[in-house]
């Protein structure tokens, strides 16, 4: 499969509404041409912080193929990473990130651009987006900056 993907771009935005309605942040890992893996954020319903959709997407994924790496995996998410999930996308060694909307607000609690952190990966990790903005602009709660 070629990256960034228009399908499963497309298929995250519409998860993500049909999940969560809007607000939240939704994510798929992607591996060879199969999505193996799909969450949106749980901040709220678990009230822990670390729950983001990138978070648990990874976690579910790495619990069920039991190692920690998202070798030769893409990770498509409906916005931006935060620093904390762009730091977790270098920790799991991730082949690179497809983002949807740039939504900066979302990472203006921690001082850093995100993509500062995925430059300083060893292993070079791809960086593409904002990918699709207007159509990841249709999630609720999504305000164009
Ligand atoms: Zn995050």
């Amino acid at each position: 499969m070629e990256h960034p993907n228009e399908k499963v771009m497309r298929e995250l935005i519409n998860y993500t509404i049909n999940k969560s309605g809007g607000g939240r942040t939704g994510c798929f890992i992607v591996k060879g041409d199969k999505i193996i893996s799909k969450a949106i954020s749980t901040v709220e319903k678990y009230k822990d912080p670390t729950a983001h959709g990138e978070m648990n997407a990874v976690r579910k994924i790495c619990r069920k193929q039991k190692n920690y790496h998202l070798k030769d995996c893409w990770v498509y998410s409906t916005q931006i990473p935060c620093p904390m999930c762009a730091s977790l996308i270098v920790w799991s060694e991730a082949k690179g990130i497809v983002y949807g909307w740039d939504g900066r607000n979302t990472w203006g609690k921690l001082n850093i651009h995100p993509k500062i952190i995925l430059k300083t990966a060893k292993m070079p990790i791809k960086i593409i987006g904002p990918f699709m903005e207007e159509e990841c602009l249709k999630i609720r709660g999504y305000k164009k900056k």
